[in-house]
């Protein structure tokens, strides 16, 4: 029987990527929901292929161009709250979250209520509020599959062997575009340069992320709760090769590493196919032309954002999700050329060390704290 799949941001870098993988196993899925926030015109095209069931469009504006493209029965949902509904209406056996940023936390918590398979590539909602997704993810019996690739190549090190006997994850970073620039550079770098990843093709967030190493930042404090890790036993190293997406080290001092070409579909496919893995049609990795897999140890000062994000995990309570908001507030202030690269960690680090936040780590109090934080970085932008 066909697996029923809803995907949220389906025209996305993951969004895409993922619609690719089922157009290889067609036989194995029916596309029941899809959402977008704006890109009417790739959405259309998925929707004609996939004939979903329902749709949902965060961006409400869009909607009456939607619906005059849409030539299929397909039913429209529109609006901020419409991916939660597209979720919690659907039957479904899996749901993938592609979103980018903090708007994937709702639709996700109401995919893992469901107690089915969840896919996150989504970082964010896990680096708010990991603590509540996961024991929600228990109670209800759903199972979390990470699509980031770092994470996925975890949860497959970790496959059938003893939790209680891991020393120490590791996290390999590419060390983005500006791995080799001088403190000095990096002050005059531009958006289109932090842009321009070397290994990965992603979405404009998180090619920002790569490039102050926020990115793995976010990723440490994603994989504390996904696998339940305390931060000193979490490190990341620099591997600017992106042949091994990650590694752990057990207690017998083994290191067991996941290797592959860097492919986000690769990772999605897991995600799917778990505990099988499916034929793909991806080069295989040639070792034997990459001839070498460099490693080092991160730069801190140059790439702070990676101590501000172990920063937020030792304060704990609310401040990964305080962290999460200043550092989209601060991204978007530098893709849109009012700050400088540099600026983006001190912003962070002001909202961080603000001593404005309440100590509440409920689900309301995480949100609260975001939009506090949004307000801060905000306002000190117009300053
Ligand atoms: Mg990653």
């Amino acid at each position: 029987m066909k697996r029923k799949i809803v995907i949220l941001g389906s025209t996305g870098s993951i969004g895409e990527n993922c619609l690719e993988v089922i157009r290889a196993n067609r036989e194995k899925f029916d596309v029941v929901g899809l959402s977008a926030r704006s890109n009417v015109k790739k959405f259309l095209e998925q929707v004609d292929e996939f004939k979903p069931k329902k749709v949902a469009l965060s961006n409400a504006g869009s909607f009456l161009k939607l619906k005059k493209g849409l030539s299929s029965g397909t039913k429209i949902l529109a609006g901020e709250d419409s991916l939660t509904e597209l979720v919690e209406s659907l039957k479904s056996d899996v749901v993938v979250s592609g979103i980018v940023g903090s708007a994937g936390l709702i639709p996700t918590m109401a995919a893992i209520k469901k107690g089915i398979r969840v896919g996150i590539a989504n970082k964010e909602p896990l680096v708010m509020a990991g603590k509540i997704i996961t024991a929600a993810a228990k109670r209800c019996k759903a199972t979390i599959i990470p699509i980031d690739s770092e994470h996925s190549a975890i949860w497959q090190c970790l496959n059938g062997e003893p939790k209680k006997r891991i020393k120490k994850i590791v996290l390999t970073a590419s060390g983005g575009p500006f791995m080799n620039k001088s403190l000095k550079q990096l002050k005059n770098v531009t958006p289109a340069e932090a842009l321009n990843h070397p290994k990965w093709k992603m979405g404009n967030k998180i090619s920002i992320d790569s490039a102050t190493m926020m990115n793995k930042g976010l990723e440490v404090i994603e994989a504390r709760w996904l696998f339940n890790m305390p931060p000193e036993k979490i490190e990341v190293l620099i591997h600017p090769q992106s042949i091994v997406h990650s590694m752990v080290e057990f207690e017998d001092t083994s290191v067991i590493a996941q290797m592959g070409v860097p492919d986000m579909k690769v990772p999605i496919a897991y995600a799917l196919s778990y505990p099988d893995r499916w034929p793909a049609s991806l080069k295989s990795l040639d070792l034997s032309k990459e001839k070498r897999l460099d490693f080092a140890s991160p730069d801190l000062k140059r790439f702070p954002c990676l101590k501000l994000a172990f920063d937020a995990l030792s304060k704990g309570s609310v401040f990964p999700s305080v962290l999460n908001a200043a550092n989209e507030v601060a991204v978007e202030a530098f893709l849109a050329g009012k700050i400088g690269f540099m600026e983006i960690p001190k912003l962070i680090k002001k909202a961080l060390f603000s001593n404005s936040f309440d100590d509440d780590d409920s689900l309301k109090g995480i949100i609260a704290a975001s939009s506090a934080a949004r307000e801060i970085v905000s306002s000190i932008l117009k300053r």
